[in-house]
């Protein structure tokens, strides 16, 4: 058994009178207790630091130091102060008791000394004194472990409003005990302004509900610093039921919340510049939705889309894509915060986070209060500006523009998706307007985006499901009428959207980069029918593939079509790529190059609509190209128009003495044909002949021919 269990309590007796020793000796060691004897007030102190009893005996009149000294002294020695101790006094007077009592005694007992009664007050005096400790000492390490949880405890009076403060509390807030005496209005000054209302808010749905609430606001400590704070509040209720105080805990939580800040950050704002993000807008919209309906206020939303991104991006790389987009993000910041339109929300709370990037070159602006539509007009003319201005970027001067899309509130869309698609749809608009315009939102925009939006759905099926056609239309040689091929002109035949014509869905499927499926589809079913005449007597027939700007910048676009001709093994020379002057003319060096490769393949390279671009001799020189195709504009004036004539007339002297074949298209009229026969122009195609069609038909076309 360990030593301190079977310690019996301790009796530390002080007198001066050898008798009571012996009495306290006799009654009380039968009665349990070790007994210590000091004969005078010094050693009696010593004895308490050497033994630390559990209870100590002192008779008030002894010489050189009585009673009241003695136990003066024994309070004052650490460790001391809780150790219950009895003065033993003669007389019972009152001035003595009172004595005792300053002096620190816990209690007294007169002389002769009924030993019986005292045992039990002893051993009474001595349980309480332990559990008094044990208390007292759980609640230290209570109290450590709420310092070391930043965690203090208050309690507000309800009827005389006095609020009570742990220590902790005043460290929390950084006040000083002896100059701030918290009351309700004196705390509620140390809450941020921001969130005071919200705090009031909490502390009165704790009253009226009677339930207890956590809340977390910041406040502003003694030397100026924000901090956060978590908030428990209680009621407490006196025993008729009546709510009498508040009471809780409060917690200093800065350290969560800034972790808690930084995931946010995180999830809510855009790496590259640092707005917000779709996500975090969606919540800013939100927001200012609920403030607009309660308050019956307009706000706008602008959408805004990067003229030319994906051109810079593509040429000068994303590093310096990234930096565009850091110096658009700048300058939209910065100009709306200077802007007459938002400086009177400069106190707003979200006027900061009113421009957001939704990701690639595209970023929201949601303008508050607004007076009139004309304002959000004003801004966006205001936006050109910022933007338009040239850019310097790595000592490269670049010019950027932007199409705006403009929805307002209430009468564009009650909830925030509704608003920013129809911003979006009212960008795409003003973009097809022309780079650098605005748009305001109008409800017939809806009905073709949804339009657009139906027709985007079924493209991305239309090659899977096989709903692709390709119509041939003859090209026959100028002067005999012989045909000397075909031209594949794509078609959609789609069960819910009908049959559709390139001009229908070439556009949309070259935005959205569809293309480049239905471009790499129409090689594949071009050269199957290739295959197919070379193995018929059709193997001296071409056939002409029209091809989109964006194919040809694919790097994967020659390993591509060398596979193709691989896997159906056709002659190279039979196949025809047109482009027009547009896909030569935007980056010379790179085309160059991909048009050498074409060549060395052996397949034939076209310039479609010959005359409408930019038509440049130089590069007609500079490119490997086999023939040109004179566009139908000039065709259709031909006998009439003068002018006309004289083009074709010029193009065909040009392309002589460039070496080049020569094809003219949408040739409707025998007079037209007869035009052309007396001219030196290779070849003809157009509705006089035949118009585009399946090849089940081409081929009955052939055969008759
Ligand atoms: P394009 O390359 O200039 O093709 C000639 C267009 O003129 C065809 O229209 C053809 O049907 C039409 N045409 C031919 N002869 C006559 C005529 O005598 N009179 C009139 N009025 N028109 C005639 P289509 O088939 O509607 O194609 C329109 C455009 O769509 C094509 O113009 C071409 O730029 C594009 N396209 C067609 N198929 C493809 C394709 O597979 N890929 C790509 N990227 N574009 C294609
Ligand atoms: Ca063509
Ligand atoms: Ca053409």
């Amino acid at each position: 058994m360990n030593q301190s269990e079977i310690a019996l309590p301790v009796v530390l007796v002080i007198d001066d009178d050898q008798t009571l020793h012996l009495w306290a000796k006799w009654h009380l060691s039968a009665a349990g207790f070790e007994i210590v004897s000091a004969i005078n007030g010094h050693e009696g102190i010593d004895a308490f630091k050497k033994h630390s009893p559990d209870i100590i005996l002192v008779d008030i009149e002894m010489p050189e130091m009585d009673g009241f000294a003695t136990c003066s002294g024994i309070r004052s020695v650490p460790g001391g102060s809780n150790t219950p101790l009895l003065m033993v006094t003669g007389t019972e007077d009152a001035e003595r008791i009172e004595k005792s009592y300053l002096a620190g005694a816990t209690d007294f007992i007169v002389k002769p000394v009924n030993w019986q009664v005292l045992i039990h007050r002893l051993r009474y005096m001595v349980k309480a004194s332990k559990v008094f400790l044990q208390l007292e000492r759980s609640e230290s390490r209570l109290s450590k472990a709420q310092q070391m949880a930043r965690l203090g405890h208050w309690e507000l009076n309800i009827v005389d409003n006095k609020l009570y403060w742990s220590d902790e509390i005043y460290k929390i807030f950084q006040q000083d005990r002896g100059s701030f005496t918290p009351d309700q209005a004196g705390f509620l000054n140390l809450v941020h302004a921001s969130d005071r209302l919200y705090v009031e808010e909490g502390f009165d749905k704790v009253i009226k509900n009677g339930t207890a609430l956590t809340i977390e606001y910041r406040i502003i400590t003694g030397t100026g610093k924000q901090h956060f704070v978590g908030q428990q509040i209680e009621i407490v209720k006196n025993q008729k039921n009546e709510l009498v105080a508040l009471t809780g805990t409060i917690q200093d939580i800065t350290e969560r919340k800034d972790h808690e800040n930084q995931v946010r950050h995180l999830a809510y704002y855009d790496g590259i510049t640092g707005l917000p993000n779709r996500t975090c807008f969606l919540e800013i919209l939100s927001t200012a939705l609920e403030l607009a309906k309660r308050n019956e206020r307009r706000f706008a939303v602008l959408f805004l889309d990067l003229d030319g991104f994906k051109g810079i991006n593509d040429s000068y790389g994303h590093h310096v894509g990234d930096l565009l987009l850091k110096e658009i993000s700048r300058r939209l910041t910065e100009g709306l915060r200077r802007s007459d339109i938002t400086s009177r929300y400069l106190t707003h709370q979200y006027y900061s986070a009113d421009v957001a990037r939704l990701g690639g070159d595209e970023f929201t602006i949601l303008l508050n209060e607004l007076t009139q539509p004309e304002d959000a007009a004003i801004a966006a003319r205001n936006i050109h500006q910022w933007i338009s201005e040239p850019i310097l970027l790595e000592n490269q001067k670049i010019y950027s523009g932007a199409s705006i899309g403009i929805a307002l509130f209430p009468q564009d869309g009650e909830d925030s998706e509704t608003l920013l698609k129809n911003a979006d749809v009212a960008m795409y608009h003003a973009k097809k307007k022309g780079k650098g315009n605005y748009q305001f939102f109008h409800d017939s925009m809806n009905i073709k985006a949804k339009k657009r939006m139906e027709m985007e759905n079924y493209m991305h099926q239309a090659v899977t499901n096989n709903e692709l056609r390709l119509y041939y239309q003859p090209v026959v040689n100028a002067v005999s009428s012989q045909l000397i091929g075909a031209e594949a002109l794509m078609r959609w035949e789609s069960p819910q959207l009908g049959f559709l014509y390139p001009d229908d869905f070439i556009p949309l499927a070259e935005e959205n980069g569809m293309i480049l499926t239905f471009g790499e589809w129409a090689i594949h079913e071009a050269c199957r029918q290739l295959k197919d005449w070379q193995q018929r007597d059709m193997g001296h027939l071409s056939i002409a593939v029209n091809l989109s700007s964006l194919q040809f910048n694919q790097i994967s676009f020659v390993p591509m079509v060398k596979a193709i001709l691989n896997q159906y093994q056709v002659d190279p020379a039979f196949l025809v790529f047109e482009l027009t002057e547009t896909v030569i003319m935007a980056d010379s060096e790179k085309i160059l190059g991909t048009l050498l490769e074409l060549k060395e393949m052996g397949i034939k390279l076209s310039i479609d609509d010959f005359g409408t671009g930019y038509s440049s001799l130089s590069y007609l020189k500079r490119f490997p190209l086999d023939s040109i195709k004179i566009d139908q504009s000039f065709i259709k004036e031909l006998t009439s128009n003068a002018e006309d004539a004289a083009i074709v007339t010029a193009i065909l002297a040009l392309a002589r003495a460039l070496n080049l074949n020569t094809i003219a298209e949408g040739v409707e009229t025998a007079q037209q044909k007869r035009f052309l026969e007396n001219t030196t122009c290779g070849a003809i195609q157009g509705n006089l002949f035949a118009k585009p069609m399946p090849m089940a038909e081409f081929r009955k076309y052939w055969h008759s021919h």
